[in-house]
Protein backbone atom coordinates (compact mmCIF):
# COMPACT_ATOMS: atom_id res chain seq x y z
CA UNK A 1 0.00 0.00 0.00
CA UNK A 2 1.29 3.51 -1.16
CA UNK A 3 2.09 6.22 1.45
CA UNK A 4 -1.28 8.03 0.56
CA UNK A 5 -3.05 5.04 1.31
CA UNK A 6 -4.78 5.39 -2.29
CA UNK A 7 -4.56 2.47 -4.83
CA UNK A 8 -2.83 3.52 -8.29
CA UNK A 9 -3.36 2.49 -11.99
CA UNK A 10 -0.09 3.13 -14.51
CA UNK A 11 0.62 3.89 -17.36
CA UNK A 12 3.57 1.72 -18.66
CA UNK A 13 5.45 2.92 -22.13
CA UNK A 14 7.88 5.10 -23.58
CA UNK A 15 7.92 7.97 -23.66
CA UNK A 16 4.27 8.87 -21.35
CA UNK A 17 4.74 12.36 -20.45
CA UNK A 18 2.30 13.44 -23.51
CA UNK A 19 -0.32 10.98 -22.82
CA UNK A 20 -4.25 12.51 -22.10
CA UNK A 21 -4.76 9.46 -20.13
CA UNK A 22 -3.75 10.78 -17.09
CA UNK A 23 -6.26 13.47 -17.17
CA UNK A 24 -9.39 11.31 -18.33
CA UNK A 25 -8.54 8.78 -15.44
CA UNK A 26 -8.01 10.78 -12.82
CA UNK A 27 -10.96 13.12 -13.40
CA UNK A 28 -13.12 10.07 -13.58
CA UNK A 29 -11.99 8.33 -10.30
CA UNK A 30 -12.37 11.93 -8.27
CA UNK A 31 -15.79 12.31 -10.18
CA UNK A 32 -16.63 8.81 -8.82
CA UNK A 33 -14.71 9.46 -5.45
CA UNK A 34 -12.85 6.50 -6.29
CA UNK A 35 -9.22 7.22 -3.67
CA UNK A 36 -7.47 5.75 -6.93
CA UNK A 37 -4.78 7.79 -8.48
CA UNK A 38 -3.39 7.16 -12.32
CA UNK A 39 0.34 7.96 -12.16
CA UNK A 40 3.24 7.84 -15.50
CA UNK A 41 5.18 4.85 -14.86
CA UNK A 42 8.19 5.47 -17.83
CA UNK A 43 9.58 2.45 -18.68
CA UNK A 44 12.90 2.07 -21.07
CA UNK A 45 12.67 -0.58 -23.81
CA UNK A 46 14.03 -3.96 -22.65
CA UNK A 47 13.14 -3.34 -18.68
CA UNK A 48 9.70 -4.23 -18.40
CA UNK A 49 10.42 -6.89 -15.27
CA UNK A 50 11.21 -3.71 -13.14
CA UNK A 51 7.76 -2.68 -14.19
CA UNK A 52 5.65 -6.23 -13.62
CA UNK A 53 7.25 -6.38 -10.18
CA UNK A 54 5.78 -3.01 -9.55
CA UNK A 55 2.43 -4.10 -11.00
CA UNK A 56 2.77 -7.15 -8.32
CA UNK A 57 3.41 -4.43 -5.40
CA UNK A 58 -0.05 -4.73 -3.80
CA UNK A 59 -1.43 -1.09 -4.17
CA UNK A 60 -1.52 -1.28 -7.79
CA UNK A 61 -4.68 -2.29 -9.40
CA UNK A 62 -3.87 -2.22 -12.99
CA UNK A 63 -1.76 -0.54 -16.08
CA UNK A 64 -2.27 1.00 -19.42
CA UNK A 65 0.60 -0.25 -21.89
CA UNK A 66 1.74 1.80 -24.71
CA UNK A 67 4.63 1.83 -27.59
CA UNK A 68 6.72 0.15 -27.41
CA UNK A 69 5.74 -2.45 -24.73
CA UNK A 70 2.36 -3.65 -26.00
CA UNK A 71 3.54 -6.82 -28.02
CA UNK A 72 6.35 -7.88 -25.20
CA UNK A 73 4.40 -7.33 -22.21
CA UNK A 74 2.22 -10.40 -23.03
CA UNK A 75 5.45 -12.42 -21.84
CA UNK A 76 4.64 -11.56 -18.37
CA UNK A 77 0.54 -11.76 -17.90
CA UNK A 78 -1.15 -14.70 -16.37
CA UNK A 79 -4.55 -14.30 -18.97
CA UNK A 80 -4.82 -13.10 -22.12
CA UNK A 81 -8.07 -12.34 -23.48
CA UNK A 82 -9.15 -13.86 -26.93
CA UNK A 83 -9.11 -10.65 -29.06
CA UNK A 84 -5.48 -9.46 -27.46
CA UNK A 85 -4.48 -12.17 -28.35
CA UNK A 86 -5.15 -12.68 -32.03
CA UNK A 87 -4.55 -8.71 -32.50
CA UNK A 88 -0.59 -9.33 -30.76
CA UNK A 89 -1.12 -6.55 -28.52
CA UNK A 90 -2.50 -5.90 -24.67
CA UNK A 91 -3.15 -1.97 -23.96
CA UNK A 92 -5.25 -2.45 -20.44
CA UNK A 93 -3.65 -4.76 -17.69
CA UNK A 94 -6.22 -5.71 -14.91
CA UNK A 95 -4.70 -6.68 -11.18
CA UNK A 96 -6.91 -9.90 -10.47
CA UNK A 97 -5.50 -10.70 -6.42
CA UNK A 98 -1.95 -11.89 -7.62
CA UNK A 99 -2.92 -12.25 -11.46
CA UNK A 100 -2.29 -10.20 -14.26
CA UNK A 101 -4.58 -10.27 -16.86
CA UNK A 102 -4.39 -8.70 -20.27
CA UNK A 103 -6.74 -7.17 -22.71
CA UNK A 104 -7.10 -4.60 -25.74
CA UNK A 105 -9.68 -2.26 -25.76
CA UNK A 106 -8.50 -0.47 -28.88
CA UNK A 107 -10.58 -2.63 -30.79
CA UNK A 108 -13.82 -1.86 -29.14
CA UNK A 109 -13.14 1.56 -27.74
CA UNK A 110 -13.26 1.77 -32.04
CA UNK A 111 -16.75 0.69 -32.36
CA UNK A 112 -18.01 2.41 -29.72
CA UNK A 113 -17.01 5.72 -31.32
CA UNK A 114 -18.08 4.35 -34.80
CA UNK A 115 -21.69 3.27 -33.39
CA UNK A 116 -21.87 6.25 -31.08
CA UNK A 117 -21.63 7.89 -34.65
CA UNK A 118 -24.48 5.95 -36.07
CA UNK A 119 -22.62 3.90 -37.95
CA UNK A 120 -23.18 -0.10 -37.52
CA UNK A 121 -20.11 -2.19 -39.49
CA UNK A 122 -21.92 -5.01 -40.23
CA UNK A 123 -22.33 -5.46 -43.75
CA UNK A 124 -19.66 -2.55 -44.50
CA UNK A 125 -17.16 -2.60 -46.52
CA UNK A 126 -13.93 -0.54 -45.10
CA UNK A 127 -10.68 -0.05 -46.44
CA UNK A 128 -7.87 0.54 -43.62
CA UNK A 129 -4.96 2.10 -43.71
CA UNK A 130 -1.98 1.10 -41.56
CA UNK A 131 -0.73 -2.12 -40.66
CA UNK A 132 0.40 -1.22 -37.17
CA UNK A 133 -0.83 -2.37 -33.45
CA UNK A 134 -3.92 0.06 -33.78
CA UNK A 135 -4.64 -1.14 -37.21
CA UNK A 136 -4.79 -4.65 -36.28
CA UNK A 137 -6.66 -3.76 -33.35
CA UNK A 138 -9.40 -1.66 -35.58
CA UNK A 139 -9.48 -4.37 -38.40
CA UNK A 140 -10.33 -7.10 -36.04
CA UNK A 141 -13.06 -5.90 -34.38
CA UNK A 142 -14.40 -4.41 -37.73
CA UNK A 143 -14.31 -8.15 -39.39
CA UNK A 144 -15.69 -9.54 -35.88
CA UNK A 145 -18.20 -7.55 -36.22
CA UNK A 146 -19.03 -8.60 -39.86
CA UNK A 147 -17.11 -6.04 -42.20
CA UNK A 148 -15.10 -6.72 -45.08
CA UNK A 149 -11.97 -5.21 -44.78
CA UNK A 150 -9.40 -4.26 -46.89
CA UNK A 151 -6.03 -2.97 -46.11
CA UNK A 152 -3.51 -0.86 -47.50
CA UNK A 153 0.23 -0.19 -45.66
CA UNK A 154 3.32 1.58 -46.81
CA UNK A 155 5.01 -1.59 -46.06
CA UNK A 156 3.01 -4.03 -48.25
CA UNK A 157 4.24 -7.15 -46.60
CA UNK A 158 3.01 -6.13 -43.06
CA UNK A 159 -0.60 -5.71 -44.36
CA UNK A 160 -0.44 -9.13 -45.82
CA UNK A 161 0.86 -10.79 -42.35
CA UNK A 162 -2.12 -9.23 -40.89
CA UNK A 163 -4.37 -10.32 -42.90
CA UNK A 164 -3.12 -13.68 -43.16
CA UNK A 165 -3.30 -14.09 -39.17
CA UNK A 166 -7.36 -12.38 -39.07
CA UNK A 167 -8.54 -14.28 -42.16
CA UNK A 168 -6.93 -17.78 -39.58
CA UNK A 169 -9.32 -17.31 -37.02
CA UNK A 170 -12.69 -17.07 -39.41
CA UNK A 171 -13.82 -14.05 -38.14
CA UNK A 172 -16.99 -12.84 -39.86
CA UNK A 173 -15.95 -10.27 -42.07
CA UNK A 174 -12.72 -11.57 -44.94
CA UNK A 175 -9.70 -9.26 -44.51
CA UNK A 176 -7.87 -8.61 -48.33
CA UNK A 177 -5.00 -6.31 -49.00
CA UNK A 178 -4.12 -3.64 -51.55
CA UNK A 179 -0.68 -4.62 -52.79
CA UNK A 180 0.74 -0.77 -53.49
CA UNK A 181 -0.28 2.60 -54.07
CA UNK A 182 -0.40 1.78 -57.62
CA UNK A 183 -2.91 -1.01 -56.66
CA UNK A 184 -4.97 1.57 -54.68
CA UNK A 185 -4.99 4.17 -57.54
CA UNK A 186 -6.63 1.44 -59.40
CA UNK A 187 -9.10 -0.01 -56.93
CA UNK A 188 -12.57 0.85 -57.79
CA UNK A 189 -13.79 2.73 -54.11
CA UNK A 190 -17.48 2.87 -55.19
CA UNK A 191 -18.49 -0.39 -53.09
CA UNK A 192 -16.35 0.85 -49.83
CA UNK A 193 -18.07 2.95 -47.56
CA UNK A 194 -16.00 3.52 -44.78
CA UNK A 195 -12.10 4.80 -44.53
CA UNK A 196 -9.99 4.37 -41.58
CA UNK A 197 -6.55 5.86 -41.05
CA UNK A 198 -4.60 4.24 -38.67
CA UNK A 199 -1.66 5.29 -39.33
CA UNK A 200 0.66 7.86 -37.65
CA UNK A 201 0.46 9.95 -41.03
CA UNK A 202 -0.78 13.49 -40.15
CA UNK A 203 -0.33 13.30 -36.11
CA UNK A 204 1.46 16.42 -34.88
CA UNK A 205 3.43 17.97 -35.66
CA UNK A 206 3.04 16.55 -38.83
CA UNK A 207 0.18 17.68 -39.74
CA UNK A 208 -0.01 19.07 -42.48
CA UNK A 209 0.48 15.07 -44.14
CA UNK A 210 -2.57 13.36 -45.41
CA UNK A 211 -2.14 9.51 -45.78
CA UNK A 212 -4.48 9.32 -48.84
CA UNK A 213 -2.61 9.65 -52.14
CA UNK A 214 -2.30 12.87 -53.67
CA UNK A 215 -5.00 13.67 -56.66
CA UNK A 216 -7.18 10.34 -55.96
CA UNK A 217 -10.57 11.58 -55.58
CA UNK A 218 -12.08 10.81 -52.29
CA UNK A 219 -15.77 9.62 -52.96
CA UNK A 220 -18.70 11.40 -50.98
CA UNK A 221 -20.41 8.67 -49.59
CA UNK A 222 -17.86 7.92 -47.75
CA UNK A 223 -17.43 8.13 -44.05
CA UNK A 224 -13.44 8.57 -43.42
CA UNK A 225 -12.47 7.93 -39.33
CA UNK A 226 -9.26 9.02 -38.18
CA UNK A 227 -7.73 7.38 -35.06
CA UNK A 228 -5.42 10.69 -35.08
CA UNK A 229 -6.63 12.88 -32.28
CA UNK A 230 -3.71 14.93 -32.35
CA UNK A 231 -4.35 17.16 -33.58
CA UNK A 232 -8.51 16.59 -34.05
CA UNK A 233 -8.95 17.98 -37.47
CA UNK A 234 -6.22 16.42 -39.84
CA UNK A 235 -5.55 17.30 -42.69
CA UNK A 236 -7.16 13.91 -43.98
CA UNK A 237 -10.86 15.07 -42.18
CA UNK A 238 -10.20 18.45 -44.07
CA UNK A 239 -9.95 16.76 -47.53
CA UNK A 240 -12.60 14.17 -46.82
CA UNK A 241 -15.16 17.27 -45.73
CA UNK A 242 -14.32 19.01 -48.72
CA UNK A 243 -14.85 15.89 -51.04
CA UNK A 244 -18.86 15.96 -49.27
CA UNK A 245 -17.91 12.88 -47.32
CA UNK A 246 -18.59 12.64 -43.21
CA UNK A 247 -15.58 13.03 -41.10
CA UNK A 248 -15.13 11.35 -37.64
CA UNK A 249 -12.09 12.63 -35.57
CA UNK A 250 -10.33 10.15 -33.05
CA UNK A 251 -11.28 11.85 -29.77
CA UNK A 252 -13.94 8.89 -29.23
CA UNK A 253 -11.99 6.40 -29.29
CA UNK A 254 -9.70 7.86 -26.71
CA UNK A 255 -12.01 8.39 -24.33
CA UNK A 256 -13.92 4.86 -25.21
CA UNK A 257 -10.33 2.67 -25.04
CA UNK A 258 -9.77 4.68 -22.01
CA UNK A 259 -13.33 4.27 -20.47
CA UNK A 260 -13.48 0.49 -21.16
CA UNK A 261 -10.16 -0.06 -19.23
CA UNK A 262 -11.47 2.03 -16.28
CA UNK A 263 -14.32 -0.55 -16.20
CA UNK A 264 -12.07 -3.18 -16.47
CA UNK A 265 -10.05 -1.97 -12.90
CA UNK A 266 -13.08 -0.69 -11.32
CA UNK A 267 -16.19 -2.47 -12.43
CA UNK A 268 -17.79 0.23 -12.23
CA UNK A 269 -19.60 2.37 -15.21
CA UNK A 270 -17.21 4.83 -16.57
CA UNK A 271 -18.26 8.96 -16.44
CA UNK A 272 -17.50 8.62 -20.16
CA UNK A 273 -19.16 12.67 -20.87
CA UNK A 274 -16.74 13.47 -18.19
CA UNK A 275 -13.43 11.74 -19.38
CA UNK A 276 -14.25 12.99 -22.78
CA UNK A 277 -14.59 16.63 -21.62
CA UNK A 278 -10.93 16.49 -19.42
CA UNK A 279 -8.84 14.94 -22.69
CA UNK A 280 -10.64 18.03 -25.01
CA UNK A 281 -9.43 20.33 -22.41
CA UNK A 282 -5.91 18.93 -22.06
CA UNK A 283 -5.92 18.73 -26.11
CA UNK A 284 -6.47 22.55 -26.36
CA UNK A 285 -3.94 23.45 -23.38
CA UNK A 286 -1.34 21.10 -25.22
CA UNK A 287 -2.00 23.13 -28.68
P1 LIG B 1 2.40 1.81 -35.03
O1 LIG B 1 2.14 0.45 -34.48
O2 LIG B 1 3.76 2.41 -34.88
O3 LIG B 1 2.02 1.76 -36.60
C1 LIG B 1 2.29 2.86 -37.42
C2 LIG B 1 1.61 2.71 -38.78
O4 LIG B 1 1.81 3.92 -39.53
C3 LIG B 1 2.18 1.58 -39.64
O5 LIG B 1 1.17 1.03 -40.43
C4 LIG B 1 3.21 2.33 -40.48
O6 LIG B 1 3.49 1.69 -41.72
C5 LIG B 1 2.47 3.61 -40.75
N1 LIG B 1 3.36 4.70 -41.13
C6 LIG B 1 4.33 5.26 -40.37
N2 LIG B 1 4.93 6.28 -41.04
C7 LIG B 1 4.32 6.33 -42.25
C8 LIG B 1 4.50 7.16 -43.41
N3 LIG B 1 5.40 8.15 -43.42
N4 LIG B 1 3.69 6.96 -44.47
C9 LIG B 1 2.75 5.98 -44.44
N5 LIG B 1 2.55 5.16 -43.40
C10 LIG B 1 3.32 5.32 -42.31
O7 LIG B 1 1.40 2.89 -34.40
P2 LIG B 1 -0.06 2.61 -33.82
O8 LIG B 1 0.04 2.37 -32.37
O9 LIG B 1 -0.72 1.60 -34.67
O10 LIG B 1 -0.75 4.05 -33.99
C11 LIG B 1 -1.20 4.52 -35.25
C12 LIG B 1 -2.02 5.80 -35.09
O11 LIG B 1 -3.22 5.50 -34.38
C13 LIG B 1 -1.32 6.90 -34.27
O12 LIG B 1 -1.61 8.13 -34.86
C14 LIG B 1 -1.98 6.80 -32.90
O13 LIG B 1 -1.99 8.03 -32.20
C15 LIG B 1 -3.39 6.43 -33.33
N6 LIG B 1 -4.15 5.78 -32.25
C16 LIG B 1 -5.28 6.40 -31.83
C17 LIG B 1 -6.03 5.82 -30.85
C18 LIG B 1 -7.27 6.51 -30.39
O14 LIG B 1 -7.76 6.14 -29.32
N7 LIG B 1 -7.81 7.47 -31.13
C19 LIG B 1 -5.65 4.59 -30.26
C20 LIG B 1 -4.49 3.97 -30.73
C21 LIG B 1 -3.73 4.58 -31.73
P3 LIG B 1 4.73 0.64 -41.90
O15 LIG B 1 4.16 -0.69 -41.54
O16 LIG B 1 5.07 0.79 -43.33
O17 LIG B 1 5.82 1.09 -40.97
Amino acid sequence: MSSSGAYRVALIGWPVEHSLSPVMHNAAFKALGIDWRYELFPVPPGQLGAAVADLHAGDCRGANVTLPHKSAIMAYLDKIDDAARAIGAVNTIAVRGTRLAGYNTDGPGFLRALREAGLEPAGRRALVLGAGGAARAVVYALAQAGCSVTVFNRTVAHAAELARNLNGLGLGGAVSTVPGEAALRALDLAPFDLLVNATVVGMWPNCGESPWPVGLALPSHWSVFDLVYNPLETRLLGEARQAGARAIDGLGMLVWQGALAFELWTGQAPPVGLMRAAAVEALAIER
